[in-house]
């Protein structure tokens, strides 16, 4: 099995996914593609005017990664609006995709998808087929808080 990719937290997931120059048809434009977790590095820096070592803390990333996403992220959007290119925000390792369980018997972690979360019903211990009520990593966590919370997706590795 390969080595999960260590997830970026996010707090906030943009409403607007799309913005283009006006007047020109988007099939005439080249288009940029931004990351959900790049824009969150764009949003901690310049919008809540946090330092780079508390962004990185918040996305519980190192402060070299949210260097690099910072300046990738700014890149693309100097692209877009000195060359008139459109501007698709998507994807990106984020955490925000998954709800995290554990099972209260034997431990065992695992991870469900927004779209698998229906109704409220119980997810089943892989392990134990036990029925769980409750992710570990309820949406509300995000954007709330401070502290690293290391470990939370996917057990975390490296970069
Ligand atoms: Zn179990």
């Amino acid at each position: 099995m390969p080595r999960p990719v260590k997830c970026r937290r996010v707090a906030h997931i943009p409403g607007t996914i799309y913005f283009k120059p006006a007047g020109i048809p988007l099939r005439e434009l080249d288009e940029v593609v931004v990351s959900v977790d790049e824009i969150e590095a764009i949003r901690l820096k310049d919008i809540e005017g946090l330092e780079q070592e508390q962004g990185a803390e918040k996305m519980n990333i190192s402060r070299p990664t949210f260097q690099r996403t910072l300046a990738s992220a700014r890149g693309k959007i100097a692209d877009a609006l000195i060359n008139g290119k459109a501007i698709r925000i998507e994807g990106g390792n984020i955490e925000m995709a998954q709800h995290r369980f554990r099972c209260g018997r034997d431990g065992t972690e695992w991870d469900v998808p927004p779209d698998a979360m229906t109704q409220g019903q119980p997810q089943y211990c892989p392990e134990c087929n036990t029925p769980q009520e409750l992710p570990i990593t309820p949406p509300a966590f995000y954007g709330r808080g401070r502290g690293r919370g290391r470990g939370r997706c996917h057990g975390g590795s490296r970069w």
